[in-house]
């Protein structure tokens, strides 16, 4: 199994898993020519992907979405999801669309997928599980708080990709108008890295391996600042990376 985030910020956002010869894109919110680059550095083409699953319709995690049109790629989504991108960009019915049910696990091709509701100001945002062998990896990006659910779905991952947005005082002190700042800090926002934490502190350190902080804000967060607030969450903090929001890929994680 291999994973890689190509990108991940309020910018954009777009992942690729390969199992077995199985290659999946979460999300494809990054600019096509970036996707392009990054599948030429793995010897791969737009079209040797076999599938991509859509969290929610925002721009950061769809803007690429119509290039799959040309290929034989499945898309993946709750019907809202589907709808809402249909609607917002009319390219994108001639997408091979697949509809699920959020909390309804399905295979693909080896890969047993299932999509959780998460807090979102969207018409049905989802996080994802993807157990993958003996490997769980779960998905959790654009989400106003920490539900029970979230929680435990955060509990059984071997690998996280966990949201951590936005520091409260960058945030505030931004130029950003205030209905945003307010949208941004609402119970359907995102994560603030305080509530990053909280997740993280509850994790065991017997089942998560990896955690990468995720979908960070470039104007109001910094590296820095999480880095000094993780100081003190003790052993796990050498299994955290945080993924920087300027266009940078994740480290890989690779199982023989
Ligand atoms: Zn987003
Ligand atoms: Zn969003």
């Amino acid at each position: 199994m291999f994973f890689q985030i190509i990108e991940t910020s309020s910018s954009g956002n777009c992942a690729l898993i390969e199992n077995d010869g199985v290659r999946v894109l979460v999300d494809a919110g990054v600019g096509i020519r970036k996707i392009r680059d990054y599948l030429a550095s793995r010897g791969l083409l737009l079209e040797d992907i076999d599938a991509l699953f859509i969290t929610h319709e925002h721009v950061d995690h769809c803007r690429s979405l119509k290039y799959f049109a040309k290929t034989n790629a499945k898309i993946f989504a709750n019907r809202l999801t589907a709808e809402s991108i249909c609607y917002a960009y009319p390219d994108s019915k001639k997408l091979k669309w697949n509809i699920f049910e959020n909390g309804r696990p399905f295979d693909f091709m080896g890969i047993c997928v299932c999509a959780f509701p998460v807090p979102h100001d969207t018409s049905d945002s989802v996080g994802y599980r993807f157990q993958i062998g003996e490997k769980c990896l779960v998905w959790m990006t654009d989400l106003g708080k920490p539900t029970a659910l979230v929680q435990d779905m955060a509990m059984g991952a071997q690998i996280l990709v966990l949201e951590s947005n936005y520091c409260p005082k960058m945030l505030e002190a931004s130029a950003r108008p205030y209905r945003l700042k307010m949208r941004i800090k609402s119970s359907h926002g995102h994560l603030s890295n305080a509530d990053a934490i909280s997740i993280i502190s509850r994790l065991s350190p017997q089942i998560v391996e990896k955690i990468y902080l995720a979908h960070i804000s470039r104007e109001c967060n910094s590296a820095e600042h999480i880095s000094e607030l993780l100081s003190g969450i003790g052993e796990m903090r050498s299994r955290i990376e945080i993924v920087s929001p300027f266009a940078q890929s994740s480290s890989p994680y690779e199982t023989v």
